[in-house]
C-alpha cells in the first residue's frame, strides 16, 4: 500500500517540460494536459491511488521533469 503523506503534491519543472504528455497517459488521474500539451497537476495527493499513480508519472516521464513532493515535517 503506498503511503500518504497529507500535503503531498505532484510537480513539474516547466523548463525540463518539453509536452510530450507520457504523464498524462498513464496517470490520468493526477494529470490532464491544457491545450498544448503541458501538464496540469492535481492539488493535491488525497489517497493511496493518486500516489501510485503520481509515482507512474515521475518513472514514464523522460525528461525527468516530475517529482512528489512531501510537506517538509521539520518545519
Ligand atoms: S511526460 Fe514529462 S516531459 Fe512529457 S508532458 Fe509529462 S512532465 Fe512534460
Amino acid at each position: 500500500m503506498s503511503r500518504v503523506v497529507a500535503g503531498s503534491r505532484l510537480r513539474v519543472d516547466p523548463v525540463a517540460c518539453e509536452g510530450v504528455g507520457l504523464c498524462a497517459q498513464v496517470a490520468d488521474r493526477v494529470v490532464e494536459l491544457d491545450r498544448w500539451g503541458y501538464p496540469v497537476l492535481a492539488a493535491d495527493l488525497v489517497d493511496g491511488a493518486d500516489v501510485r499513480a503520481a509515482r507512474r508519472a515521475v518513472r514514464a516521464c523522460p525528461r525527468r521533469a516530475l517529482w512528489v513532493e512531501e510537506p517538509d515535517a521539520s518545519s
